[in-house]
């Protein structure tokens, strides 16, 4: 069928609105119409080849929309169904089989392989195939192919048009406190960057009962969110001893720093935040010029303060079961996303991509 998607034509190209066509529905796969799509930070550092996808390509990871039809087999989703689209796994490697499929040991070749397993592309367009079936699904268009396992059906009452936000950064930082981290009640946390993946984490916590939430962020209009989300301090790191003014509120450290940057100056810091038997997470990504980035503290440091580190994708997120729990909390107003969510028609996304990078905007999400 004839879609419209924005698509990169070499690394670091803009993207660029073109029709093409895609494939019917094969064996596993779901044709679902994108209703809203999240642009997330993956998704500009697979623009500057940072996730090793070759080019022209299709990009966008956090799709929703309804499902139009289904190939053989598929029997979790039916054509009308509202579907927000996530990662793609595998289903049967031993992290599959105990619900961490963000960890899949088939992972690379279903979310960056670029075509199916035989070799075929899934979307053709000027001068030949486009590479798609980025994380199962290149959603930065009017239609995209999913897979079985990584459709996720939800609630009618969500609104669709920013509900696949749900799918990548928003469960990966709330996940990352609820799940990966699993904060109990009254713990201290740090956050580094209040991005969607850090106001996310902040929710994560209120919802966890931390105290204090602290967020580290650069950008005023950020840290004023976090604020109203539930944070009950947000600190400018560029307004003098970043670390004295988190002593004052944290004498002796927090229990769980959680960076969401990948800034490595921000990442630097994080030994100097940490209690004793502290534990630091990870989620961001550094940029594709430092992807040498290598952890914090010395050896001396992080064995003698007994100091965990935690690298996590997804925020440890089993799709089918926290999507629909992230609805039922965004429903009840306590995952109140929606108020940092901006939208841009899908042929403005270079402008979205850029506000983004300014700080104008924290979650863009496109309307095809
Ligand atoms: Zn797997
Ligand atoms: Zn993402």
């Amino acid at each position: 069928m004839k879609i419209t998607a924005a698509v990169v034509r070499q690394t670091g190209a803009p993207f660029s609105i073109e029709t093409a066509e895609l494939d019917a529905p094969r064996e596993g796969e779901v044709l679902v119409r994108i209703v809203g799509v999240g642009l997330c930070h993956t998704d500009v550092l697979a623009r500057e080849g940072g996730m090793r996808m070759r080019f022209p390509a299709v990009f966008g990871h956090e799709g929703a929309g309804i499902v139009e039809a289904v190939g053989v087999g598929v029997t979790k989703v039916k054509p009308g169904d509202r579907v927000v689209l996530t990662f793609g796994s595998c289903g049967h490697c031993p992290t599959c089989d105990i619900h961490e499929p963000a960890y899949c040991h088939n992972r690379v070749g279903i979310n960056y392989g670029g075509v199916r397993p035989d070799g075929s592309f899934f979307i053709h367009g000027e001068g030949g195939g486009i590479h798609a079936g980025f994380f199962a699904q290149s959603s930065f268009g009017t239609h995209a192919l999913a897979r079985e396992r990584n459709v996720v059906k939800i609630r009618d009452e969500m609104p669709l048009e920013i509900a696949g936000a749900l799918g990548c950064g928003l469960q990966t930082g709330a996940g990352a406190v609820m799940r990966s981290l699993k904060c109990p009640k009254g713990s201290s946390i740090v956050i580094l960057g209040g991005g969607s993946v850090g106001l996310a984490a902040v929710m994560g916590a209120v919802l966890q009962g931390c105290d204090p939430v602290v967020v580290i962020e650069p950008h005023e209009s950020r840290r004023d969110m976090a604020m109203a989300l539930g944070a009950t301090h947000a600190l400018d790191p560029r307004s003098g001893d970043i670390q004295q003014a988190f002593r004052q509120i944290l004498p002796v450290g927090a229990a769980y720093v959680l960076d969401t940057s990948g800034a490595p100056a921000a990442i630097e810091g994080v030994p100097g935040y940490l209690a004793p038997r502290g534990t630091f997470g990870f989620v961001g990504v550094p940029p594709v010029d430092r992807a040498d980035l290598k952890l914090p503290g010395t050896l001396r440091e992080v064995l003698g303060g007994g100091f965990t580190y935690r690298g996590i994708v997804e925020g440890d997120s089993d799709p089918d079961v926290f999507i629909p729990e992230l609805v039922d909390r965004f429903l009840e107003g306590r995952f109140a996303f929606d108020r940092f969510v901006k939208t841009y028609p899908l042929k403005d996304i270079n402008r979205a991509v850029e506000d983004q990078h300014e700080g104008r905007c924290i979650k863009p999400v496109l309307i095809p």
